[in-house]
This record gives C-alpha cells, structure tokens and sequence, in this order.
C-alpha cells in the first residue's frame, strides 16, 4: 500500500520559505509586483486568477489585476503586454490561458518578456531548459521535482515514463527528469505497447488528460506515482488521470488529487516570481 506525496504540505512549507525571502528581498529595498492578466470571465480561470492573486497576497508580493473584457483585441492585450514589460516595477507577467479564440495564444505567449515570464511557457524560457541554461521553468512539472525532492525519492538513474506530450506539462518534465539523470521515456497518443511501457517505471508520471486512464496493471510495484490530471464530475468531485484505489495498492508512493500535484502549480509559480525579483 502506497505512502502518499502530500503536495499541500509541500507546497505550505514552499511558501513558508518564499515569504521568508521575500521579507529579506523587502529588507534590501525590492518590492516584487506579478501582473496577472484575464481576458474574458472563464469561471475556472477566474478561480485560478483569484487563487494565484492571494498566494501574492500570502508571500507578501503585490499583484496587479488586468481583467479585460472577453471582446479584447488581440492588439490591445499585445499593447498591455509591452507596456508591462517596460514597466521595471513589474517582475512577473501572467496571462491565464486559455485566451479567447480570436486571439492567438502563441503570439500572447512570444509577446511576453522572456525575463518576466514567470510561467515558463516562453520559446526562449523553453530554449534555455532545453539546453540546460537558467530560465524559468513551466510551474507545474517544476512542483512534481520538488515533491520527488523533497519526498526523497532517486532520480538519478530511475526508469522515469511521462505519459503526455504537452508543451506546459509532458514535454518541460521530461526535459526537466532528463536533468536530474532519469533514464526517460516519453509516451503519447501514438505509443504502441503503452501498458508494458509504464510497468517498466521507477517513476511514473501521468498527464494524459483522461479520467482515472492508467489503471493498477499499468504499475510496477513499488513504483512512484504522480497524477497531473484534474478532473471534476457533476457532483463537483475531484479525480485525476489515475484510477487512485487500484494504483495505490501496487505503488510506494503516490500523489493524491486533489492535493497532490495541483498546489504546486501556484506555489512554484510564486517561486519563479521571487526568482525574477532575485535577478
Ligand atoms: P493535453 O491534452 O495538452 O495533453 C495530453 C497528452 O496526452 C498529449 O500529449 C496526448 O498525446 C497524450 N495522450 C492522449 N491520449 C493518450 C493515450 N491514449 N495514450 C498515451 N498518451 C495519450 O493535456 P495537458 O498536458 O495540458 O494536461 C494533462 C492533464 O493534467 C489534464 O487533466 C489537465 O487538466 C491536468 N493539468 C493539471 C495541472 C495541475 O496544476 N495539476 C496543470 C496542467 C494540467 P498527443 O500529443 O499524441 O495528442
């Protein structure tokens, strides 16, 4: 039976440790500023927005709230985006994606500065990780190596499987294992030999977008599991890409959902914000 990666209390104690340098940064005289920019009023982003504005709030940095209305041009936001990134008293600019569909996601993505990209989505940010230079680094598979780290468990030299190819999670955590010295295995909607594939992980890794997909026969014993997926039924409840009850009887450890892997996404997103005020 599994132990299970408590990613809300490491993502507590993360926090802990921001607000602690963000106290000594004050102490030296920087004010840290995230802008965060909404287009449209998508209940889920406006959660998202409202949760990323009070963690700011929680480390003591300021946000800068930018909700514009959904019929936007493409042109203004791009306007908005440049006066921002001229603007030396904001550290960190977000926009919550999705955009609406008249505006094109890529271009918002490449319009933002590379050293206030605090999401990591940025083709230079992505560059750099790539070729192992400092950089931001996407939030989400960031979180998933500090809970590896922080859970104590080996990477170097593990067989590590990510199920998913996306540019926000798949690809940056693959990278990202490559890193710490993983042996990594990407596998996506075209793998053939998938299950045999993934009982073959040390580390397992899953961000495929389908509920509850990767069953307990898709698990060595004793590996670790991590579900990236977020999934809500009718009734509001959550659950991830892992059937968890037959997963968690084959793995050593595993990441609940909710309470895993999502609180990490903000409170990394908090770190890559104390980072641009660091620089
Ligand atoms: P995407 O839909 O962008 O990517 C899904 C990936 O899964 C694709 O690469 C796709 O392959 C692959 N895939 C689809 N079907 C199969 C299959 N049958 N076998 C193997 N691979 C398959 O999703 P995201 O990466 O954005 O997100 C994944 C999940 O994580 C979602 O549930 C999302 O809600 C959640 N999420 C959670 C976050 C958090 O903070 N906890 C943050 C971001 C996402 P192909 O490329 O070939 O199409």
């Amino acid at each position: 039976m599994a132990n299970i990666i408590d990613g809300k209390k490491i993502s507590a104690e993360i926090k802990e440790e921001l607000k602690e340098q963000v106290a000594q940064l004050k102490l030296a005289g920087i004010e840290g500023t995230l802008a965060v920019i909404q287009v449209g009023d998508d209940p889920a982003s406006s959660v998202y927005v409202r949760n990323k504005k009070k963690a700011c709030e929680y480390i003591g940095i300021h946000s800068k709230s930018f909700e514009l209305p959904e019929e936007t041009s493409q042109k203004e936001l791009l306007d908005l985006i440049e006066d921002l990134n001229e603007d030396a008293l904001v550290h960190g600019i977000l926009v919550q994606l999705p955009v609406p569909a008249h505006i094109d996601e890529k271009t918002v993505i490449n319009a933002i500065s590379p050293k206030k990209d605090v999401d990591g989505f940025h083709p230079e940010s992505v560059g750099a990780l790539t070729i192992g230079q400092p950089g931001f680094v996407s939030c989400t598979p960031a979180g998933i190596i500090e809970l590896l780290r922080r859970s104590k468990v080996k990477m170097d030299g593990a067989n590590c499987v990510v199920v998913g190819r996306s540019n926000i999670v798949g690809k940056p955590m693959a990278l990202l294992m490559l890193r710490e010295n993983a042996t990594v295995t990407v596998t996506h909607s075209h793998t053939r030999g998938l299950k045999e594939i993934c009982r073959n992980a040390d580390i397992l890794i899953v961000a495929v977008g389908k509920r509850e997909f990767i069953t307990g026969d898709y698990i060595k014993p004793g590996a670790v599991v991590i579900d990236v997926g977020i999934h809500r039924d009718e009734n509001n409840k959550l659950s991830g890409d892992v059937k968890y009850d037959e997963a968690k009887q084959a793995a050593s450890l595993i990441t609940p959902v909710p309470g895993g892997v999502g609180p990490m996404t903000i409170a990394m997103l908090m770190h890559n914000c104390v980072e641009a005020m660091a620089r």
